[in-house]
């Protein structure tokens, strides 16, 4: 399978009065086309700064970051990416909130028919059936009017999804995206969310420092070490075809197996450090 992301020794640390703080050092790290990669490591370990340095609100301090072989800088590939807290806003619809990011990306989108050409409306008109569909498919059609809060933490979560996708993006950063969910709604709304982005063939990076919550959604899965964060091995995860989805792998027999592995990979960093 192609390469689509490649990481070269990439180092990054934060510069303030009180001194100098290594986040990450020399990692090196490759997703391919299509992957879903997770990266788990102890809190502080700079996976949240890596995830800056993939989307670009950061700059690396030494190593660089590569999209289909092309200098993140000078590719034009659509990242999207998905935090911890939904920032859905309050005033807005349901509809209006998952349009946000292409009203962001082309302000027009707000006034589908002001000045449009007429490429330029069939796009906008092809997003927005595009938008419905992903509302119907992902159980939200019925709310498309509603505001944020009369809505489940689940479900806002998919409308955050569904706002990420409709940019298309090439690649899906995800920083612990189902973290602010209580337990059974994580189980749940990660299974639906990760069964999107694989419907979908979705490059994603998911950062999570819920060991089960990367066994059960990765294709592999990066262990960083203790700040400052180096690669400390990498993982392959594999169920086999009849243990697809999150709910069928936590229950398949290698789970246990792959969990004790990732643990001793961490306990032993803790130890060592
Ligand atoms: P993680 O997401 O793995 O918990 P982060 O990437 O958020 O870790 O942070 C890595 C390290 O960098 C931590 O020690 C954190 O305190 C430090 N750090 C993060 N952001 C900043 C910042 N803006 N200024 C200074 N230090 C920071
Ligand atoms: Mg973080």
């Amino acid at each position: 399978m192609k390469t689509k992301l490649e990481v070269k020794n990439l180092s990054y640390s934060y510069h303030e009065s009180t001194g100098e703080t290594t986040a990450l050092s020399h990692i090196s790290f490759d997703v391919r086309d299509g992957e879903f990669f997770a990266v788990v490591g102890p809190s502080g370990c700079g996976k949240s700064t890596l995830l800056s340095l993939l989307c670009g609100l950061l700059k690396p301090e030494e190593g660089s970051i590569l999209i289909d072989g092309i200098p993140r800088e000078k590719s034009r590939a659509v990242i999207g990416y998905m935090l911890q807290r939904d920032h859905l806003f309050e005033w807005r619809s349901i509809l209006s909130n998952v349009s946000l990011g292409l009203e962001i990306q082309n302000p027009r989108h707000r006034f589908p028919f002001a000045r449009a050409n007429a490429a330029r409306r069939q796009t906008e008109e092809q997003n927005r059936r595009d938008l419905l569909q992903m509302l119907r498919t992902y159980g939200l059609e019925a709310f498309r009017d509603a505001r944020p809060s009369q809505l489940s933490g689940g479900m806002r979560q998919r409308a955050a999804l569904i706002r990420t996708m409709a940019l298309k993006p090439d690649i899906l950063l995800l920083d612990e995206p189902f973290s602010a969910l209580d337990y059974q709604t994580r189980l749940e709304v990660c299974d639906d969310i990760s069964s999107i982005i694989k419907t979908q063939k979705k490059t994603a990076v998911l950062i999570t420092h819920d060991l089960s919550e990367a066994i059960s959604v990765a294709d592999r899965i990066l262990v960083l070490t203790a700040r400052p964060g180096r690669v400390k091995t990498i993982l392959n995860i594999d169920f086999g075809p009849g243990a697809e989805r999150p709910l069928e792998r936590r229950n398949a027999p290698e789970f246990s197996n792959y969990f004790n592995q990732l643990w001793k990979e961490l306990k032993y960093d803790e130890t060592t450090v």
